[in-house]
């Protein structure tokens, strides 16, 4: 397994000596990511997908990511989220590792052609069932509270956060949480047949938003800053335990690398060519 992780993970990145790597890729050159060793897993943390500046979602260079880590020949990724809650049982600093997303606004990225025929990527099961055995036993080693499902609505190219009856909708729909940057990371990770699993924190629930006008913006963004950087520690602390007791984890069994083979799972490549 050669794992590749979207974290500012600050603390294994000094604690194990990572180095840092540059990585020149066709979309630009990639230069935020630490390199090294965890529990004999060679591991690349790309410290965070947005460029070092803050930017719309759609303008986070995703293709550059994920090439840097077609270079550095990741298999495995992990990526690392901050979110909104949406159902009751989450509230502001609760840990999220999602068993399935929702994204209808669709990537507007170009996708890489592979080898000159596009094919669309398998997401059944949409999420890596080993990698999330890994981080649901590495949460219940170091004893970290997490909710362990949940479906992810994808809310990607919008310079707005969601309007109230989006976020009613959501919660009639039995999403669990919201955020802007899952894909297009999920779906280039998938063209590639890379495992990929994601983990999340909120800084908010809808349920606690409601009033919002009622509450004290310099309070929100304290606790929303606590709750990041929380969650990033304990995203470092949950995966360190569970690569430390992958065992032998047969990755190879969780099927993802798997091309779907069911016709009815991909109509566009089951479509005779020459009436297209
Ligand atoms: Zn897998």
């Amino acid at each position: 397994m050669k794992l590749g992780v979207v974290l500012r993970a600050e603390n294994l990145i000094r604690e194990k000596e990572f180095r840092r790597n540059r990585v020149v890729t066709p979309h630009g050159p990639v230069d935020r990511i630490f390199s090294g060793t965890l529990h004999g897993v060679e591991t690349h943390f790309l410290y965070g997908r947005f460029p070092g500046r803050r930017t719309p979602s759609w303008e986070i260079p995703y293709q550059a990511n994920q090439s840097a880590f077609d270079e550095l020949d990741v298999g495995h990724q992990i990526g690392t989220y901050v979110v909104g809650g949406v159902d009751k049982s989450v509230r502001g600093g609760d840990l999220v590792i999602p068993h399935d997303l929702i994204s209808f606004s669709g990537p507007s990225v170009s996708m890489p052609p592979g080898n000159g025929r596009f094919s669309n990527a398998h997401v059944v099961p949409a999420f890596c069932p080993v990698l999330r055995s890994l981080l649901i036993r590495g949460a219940r080693e170091t004893g970290t509270a997490v909710h362990e499902s949940g479906v992810y609505f994808n809310f990607y190219g919008f310079a707005r956060i969601e309007t109230d009856a989006e976020l009613n909708l959501m919660e009639k729909l039995g999403v669990r949480l919201v955020g802007q940057t899952l894909d297009p990371e999920f779906t280039l990770a998938r063209l590639r047949h890379r495992h990929y699993v994601a983990i999340a924190v909120a800084i908010d629930s809808y349920h606690d938003m409601k009033n919002e006008a009622e509450q004290d913006p310099d309070v929100f963004r304290a606790r929303s800053r606590q709750a990041i950087a929380d969650g990033r520690e304990s995203f470092e602390r949950i995966i360190e335990a569970g690569l430390a007791t992958r065992g032998d984890d047969p990755a190879e069994k969780c099927g993802c690398d798997r091309v779907a083979t069911g016709n009815h799972r991909d109509m566009f490549s089951s479509f005779p060519e020459d009436l297209l």
